[in-house]
């Protein structure tokens, strides 16, 4: 896990935009489970931080020195920069964003990578069919919330496990999930989800792995899809992931398990934009986000999701819009 001595704060001066650049100021900046995984040197589909130099993540600013006739003073974007409250970037690393369609955090939540990473796994991969049931693991974070509500869209009956009382009354009362299991206090959470799925499971959309996920795989129907999103209860382990321990269930209904990248997705994040945008605009999307104020507060906002201190997207904001 790590801690406040995991991270420095330096204060340097305020970079100055070379031409092609733009000075942008922090408005809200993200904090993201993935994150914590780019803390470790092990290969992946990112690389890793390096020690010593400024985190990166999502980002959304307003443009207060431009050097690029793309963005004048005052536009509001959104792209991967430092967690500083200044970044000069290139004109190309960054996106407008409208804050007239949306509030301006959406564009790192419901309208960013999270509410995208929603929506291909759950319909490029889970294609929940009209009557299946759905259950979803860390249901009531950035990515559940969507995936759930998607599936309900698609006519699937939604399940979603969690992590409070509280979480479980959001999901039930707030966006309509059919049930919702709170992890932590369930007596027997093979048993709840047995009866919260009296006809199986037909998609596991799964966030959390561990034995969370073994329960719910244990209720896999024939050819169920799992889109494998993320494995949180693993991030922190020293020794080791836990995987799938349920290779037989696995095997005997010959389900499908399928990882995947939000960034496999780049060529198709308009299209995805496009739907979610329309779904909120309908009011058939709901979306949370916490919001913790000032830079200081970073790293604890980043804690926080690995104890399930946020209800929907955890943000944080720096300085007003
Ligand atoms: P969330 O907003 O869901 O925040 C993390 C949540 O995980 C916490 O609120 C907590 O909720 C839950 N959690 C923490 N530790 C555990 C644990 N040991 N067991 C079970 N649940 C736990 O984060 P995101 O929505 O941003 O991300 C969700 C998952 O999706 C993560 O695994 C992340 O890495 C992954 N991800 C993958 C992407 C991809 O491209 N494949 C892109 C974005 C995210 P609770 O109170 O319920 O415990």
């Amino acid at each position: 896990m790590p801690t406040e001595e995991t991270f420095a704060y330096r204060e340097v001066p305020v970079p100055e935009p070379g031409e092609g650049q733009v000075l942008v100021q922090t408005i809200y900046l993200s904090v993201d489970p993935y994150m914590r995984g780019r803390m470790s040197d092990q290969k992946s589909y990112v690389e890793p931080y390096q020690l010593n130099e400024v985190i990166s993540g999502g980002i959304i600013g307003k443009v207060v020195e431009s050097k690029s006739d793309r963005f004048h003073v005052g536009d509001k974007v959104v792209g991967m920069m430092g967690w500083q409250h200044y970044n000069a970037v290139d004109a190309s690393e960054v996106r407008k964003v409208d804050d007239l369609i949306a509030p301006l955090s959406a564009y790192l939540s419901v309208l960013g990578m999270t509410g995208l990473t929603a929506y291909f796994g759950l319909l490029d991969i889970g294609q929940p069919k009209k009557g299946e049931t759905v259950v979803v693991s860390g249901a009531a974070g950035a990515v559940g919330m969507v995936v759930g509500q998607i599936a309900k869209i698609q006519g699937a009956r939604v399940v979603g496990i969690a992590g409070s009382d509280e979480k479980m009354d959001f999901l039930e009362r707030e966006l309509g999930f059919d049930r919702a299991i709170n992890y932590k206090t369930a007596d027997n959470l093979q048993k709840a989800l047995e009866q919260a799925c009296p006809d199986g499971v037909d998609v596991y959309f799964d966030n959390v792995g561990g034995p969370i996920s073994d329960a719910v795989m244990n209720l896999l129907n024939d050819y169920a899809r799992i889109p494998l999103c993320g494995a949180i209860s693993s991030y922190n382990r020293t020794d080791g992931d836990l995987g799938p321990r349920v290779q037989t269930k696995l095997l005997k209904s010959r389900a499908l398990i399928k990882a995947f990248i939000v960034g496999d997705y780049a060529h198709r994040f308009s299209e995805g934009i496009r739907d979610l945008a329309q779904w909120l605009s309908e009011g058939r999307l709901q979306y949370q986000e916490t919001i913790v104020e000032g830079f200081e507060n970073v790293p604890q906002a980043f804690f926080g999701l690995f104890k399930g201190e946020n209800l929907g997207k955890q943000l944080v904001k720096i300085s007003e819009p």
